[in-house]
């Protein structure tokens, strides 16, 4: 689908997020500046999170307390997948909402039952597309 602002782009979020519970794993893909930030923040505003989201590009990983909690990861600094392991992805999250931004660069070490956000730069500067593909799980 096609939104134009950074709200359209939480709504759909907020639609998905609506649909998840406790271990599901939202893996998010596009550029720098798509929007996979904004879409967290989106999710975070269903699952009832109430402190601000914001990019955990530095500390890797930010907990939310909310109805369900939400685990907001970046993976954008980690150059190798052992890395990644080392998070221990299944022990922090299994009772959360797993949401991993840049997932499509360690897709491996991700549950085969995630949800994939894909968003890309449209027209202008607020155009954006996202594609959501639903996990199995
Ligand atoms: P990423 O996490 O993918 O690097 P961010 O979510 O941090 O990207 O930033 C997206 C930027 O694009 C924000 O500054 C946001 O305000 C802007 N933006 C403009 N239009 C949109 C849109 N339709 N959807 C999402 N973000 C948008
Ligand atoms: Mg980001």
């Amino acid at each position: 689908m096609i939104t134009r602002t950074p709200e359209e782009t939480r709504a759909v979020a907020r639609a998905l997020a609506q649909e998840l519970g406790p271990g599901d794993v939202v893996s998010l893909s596009g550029d720098l500046g798509a929007g996979k930030t904004v879409f967290v923040q989106g999710m975070a505003e269903a699952l009832g999170v109430t402190e601000p989201v914001t990019s955990p590009t530095f500390t890797l990983v930010h907990t939310y307390a909310g109805r369900v909690p939400l685990v907001h990861v970046d993976v954008y600094r980690l150059e190798r997948l052992g890395e990644f392991d080392d998070l221990a992805l299944d022990e922090i999250a299994a009772d959360a909402v797993i949401a991993v931004e840049w997932g499509d660069s360690v897709a491996d070490a991700l549950p085969p039952s995630r949800t994939e956000v894909a968003l890309r730069f449209g027209d202008g500067d607020d155009e954006r597309f996202i594609e959501v593909h639903r996990g199995e799980g």
